[in-house]
């Protein structure tokens, strides 16, 4: 039998630091996660980046045990190389080069959020649609056109999850707090809040700090503001969403991300995806948040950029999706 082209994938953009093995023809042969979290309060960079330095050799070693491989059997690596935390990001970069380095294997570092949109592809039966990508720091609405990944529309201010984690923190949630307020939000009913889409965009923060002092000022109950703040985000992003379907003429959205999670917006975008006669697809809630899964398979599609001199190879925290040069598509 022939041997299986195999790429290692080392995730570590933000909360999760994360190794897998995926074979070039897309098969997962480890998935190996941990992810930093705290019972109150947000995110602190220099923990997390501690917190990945602590675990990322354990976790390597369990995704290739998980695959039955050895390093030798690797071809290609692929880390996140942009966007993220600067500290985290380097945390996964000085692994993915150690292990380039020490077994010579060629190195490949991507953007994770074009890998996001490529996991997309990978795992739903959709070829040319509208991406909708909702995680902590981002969210946007993304289409292909032209060789490059087009912003059709995106926050103006903090990702959708960020914005749920700063509401979460404001009425005293622990991080993550997007699946908390999806529980609590099952048992609300609506209470009127802002509602903000400026042309294509969307602004989140002002609602945020709306809630969060309106919950100090009246009698309301968590489970109602998690409700309506649920709403309105959700009817927001649906609302543009539809619009780009409308614009660009496509016939697809997937829905990728963290909040990609949350069966309340999936809801909400397959009814407006059947109304127009589109298909909606969601990534499996496996792959929806961050995971070294869609890393690995974006370095198999980008292994013509990979190289052994892996001092070529760098961080770049702020690389915007349509900034990357789209060569495999
Ligand atoms: P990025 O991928 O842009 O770097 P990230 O790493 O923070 O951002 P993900 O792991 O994709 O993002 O998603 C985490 C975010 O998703 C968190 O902000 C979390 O609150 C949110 N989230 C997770 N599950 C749910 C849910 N069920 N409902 C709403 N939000 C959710």
């Amino acid at each position: 039998m022939a041997k299986k082209f195999l790429c290692l994938g080392i995730e570590s953009t933000a909360h999760t630091f994360g190794a897998s093995v995926v074979s070039g023809d897309g098969e997962v042969l480890s998935d190996i996660r941990e992810m930093f979290t705290t019972e109150e309060g947000g995110l602190k960079l220099d923990e997390v980046a501690e917190h990945h330095k602590k675990v990322a050799e354990h976790v390597v070693e369990r995704a290739l045990k998980d695959a039955g491989v050895e390093i030798e059997d690797l071809e290609l690596i692929s880390f996140s190389r942009a966007p993220g935390l600067a500290p985290s990001l380097l945390v996964g970069m000085n692994a993915a080069k150690e292990i380039a380095k020490d077994g010579g294997i060629p190195l490949v570092g991507v953007n994770h959020c074009v890998a996001h949109l490529s996991s997309g592809l990978l795992f739903t039966k959709a070829k040319n649609p509208v991406f909708v990508f909702t995680s902590g720091a981002n969210t946007q609405i993304i289409a292909f056109e032209g060789r490059k990944f087009r912003v059709f529309g995106e926050t103006l201010d903090v990702g959708l999850g960020n914005a749920f984690d700063k509401f979460g923190r404001g009425i005293g949630l622990g991080f993550p707090c997007g699946p908390k307020i999806e529980v609590l939000a099952k048992k609300g009913s609506y209470v009127e809040l802002p509602y903000s889409v400026k042309g294509m965009d969307l602004a989140f923060s002002g609602i945020v700090s709306h809630v969060v002092r309106l919950s100090k000022q009246k009698k309301i109950s968590k489970q109602d503001l998690c409700y309506s703040i649920q709403e309105n985000f959700f009817s927001m992003l649906t609302e543009v969403s539809e619009r780009a379907l409308a614009h660009t003429g496509k016939k697809e959205i997937v829905l990728i991300g963290g909040v990609a999670a949350n069966k309340r917006l999936c809801e909400m975008m397959g009814i407006m995806c059947k109304e127009r006669e589109c298909m909606f697809y969601s990534v499996p809630l496996k792959y929806s948040g961050d995971n070294a899964v869609m890393i690995a398979w974006q370095g198999i599609l980008e292994k013509k950029s990979a190289t052994k001199n892996v001092e070529r190879w760098d961080i770049n925290p702020r690389e915007r999706i349509d900034l990357v040069e789209v060569e495999w598509m």
